[in-house]
């Protein structure tokens, strides 16, 4: 399905003002909210998360320039919305845009709420998936398991005793300008409220219990290890209608058995014999997804970097593709029979025999430095 354009989305132009697309996107949301939409809520919602995801995007200055730029390409992955976003996280993530919006009709969501009760959150979870080279070029979706504590089922809850309900607990002291009414959140609570009335068996004191869950994730083609990946609403969830937190998930890369990875480039090193190397030759070489041919020039010198472009892996941003470099090795032989040494030692004195290394010959350094432009 194509992508529609953000600025439609939100129907504003192109050069509107953050004010301007605040206002149109509140608008929206408000058009679109599920709980004004019963007739038609699957229609609303997704038409509610396309707002979002625009507006997560129009609404920061420099992903705005980068789809400017670039268009969905531009800010690809960069939506919590890619992650998976959910009803819930849109609300936490734009609330302060609802809060002024909404009256109570909408506290099922948990805002509005938010200048009484605390929303509490659930703690994160973090997992390590090992992926292959292949899994990396291509990008891959698995499925994982996570232990999830989880509200248990057939929790009750009831007004906390301390504050009463309200989350919060009002102090009067006497002080010599007369009675001073201050208000802090309730210690016994954690502002939400609420105490648990039964804890199911097996649950933790918070009525929360531990579950084994398959996750579907999405490893987007080019990750390199050490860029997190995170899936909203995945890790613990919380107490007292709050959100969950987040699946934190960290990459690493199994080394494949032939090539090497060097940022978006891949090396791979090929031996030829020494007739090859003066004659010339094709040779197959392995790549990501099978194989490629290569031309061996006549003459070829040990240590030569053949640059197969567009052959390495994707570039994370979504921009073209890393080479795959070779890196030519003339095998000399370890053992060779009488008459082939007296070829050999007859060619020793030869004059084509003799190295003289030209400019085309680059030294080790020079190498190097290609490589890495
Ligand atoms: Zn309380």
């Amino acid at each position: 399905m194509m992508k529609k354009d953000y600025y439609e989305v939100l129907e504003v132009s192109r050069n509107a003002s953050s004010e301007e697309i605040k206002k149109s996107y509140r608008k929206l949301a408000i058009k679109y909210h599920p709980d004004k939409n019963l007739n038609n809520k699957k229609e609303a919602e997704e038409k509610f998360k396309e707002a979002a995801e625009a507006y997560e995007i129009l609404s920061d200055p420099e992903k705005r320039e980068r789809y400017d730029k670039f268009g969905h390409s531009g800010v690809k992955g960069s939506t919590s919305a890619a992650g998976g976003m959910n009803m819930e996280d849109i609300f936490t993530n734009f609330g302060d845009i609802f809060a002024d919006a909404f009256g109570e009709g909408f506290s099922s969501f948990g805002f509005g709420r938010s200048t009484r009760y605390k929303t509490i959150k659930g703690s994160d979870l973090r997992i390590r998936v090992k992926l292959s080279l292949e899994e990396i070029a291509n990008g891959t979706e698995k499925k994982v398991k996570v232990k999830r504590l989880k509200v248990a089922k057939g929790i009750k809850y009831k007004d906390c005793l301390s504050c009463h309900g309200t989350g919060q607990i009002t102090h009067i002291t006497n002080t010599i300008l007369g009675r001073m009414q201050t208000t802090s959140q309730c210690n016994v609570c954690s502002g939400t409220g609420k105490s648990i009335e039964n804890i199911p068996y097996g649950a933790n004191k918070h009525g929360l219990i531990k579950e084994e869950e398959l996750v579907d994730i999405k490893i987007p083609s080019g990750i390199m290890e050490g860029i997190q990946l995170k899936v909203s609403g995945r890790g613990n969830e919380a107490p007292f209608g709050g959100v969950p937190g987040d699946l934190i998930i960290l990459t690493e890369e199994i080394p494949h058995p032939k090539l090497k990875r060097e940022g978006n480039n891949l090396h791979y090193d090929l031996y030829i014999s020494f007739p090859d190397a003066i004659l010339g030759a094709v040779k197959e070489v392995p790549t990501i997804n099978g194989k490629a041919r290569i031309k061996i020039d006549t003459g070829t010198q040990s240590g030569k970097t053949l640059r197969l472009k567009n052959k390495g892996l994707p570039k994370i941003n979504g921009y073209g593709y890393g080479s795959l470099l070779i890196h030519v090795n003339v095998w000399t032989p370890k053992k060779i029979n009488e008459e082939q040494r007296k070829f050999f030692e007859k060619m020793r004195k030869n004059e084509n025999f003799l190295p003289h290394p030209g400019n085309e010959e680059k030294s080790f350094f020079d190498r190097v430095r290609e490589m890495f432009s």
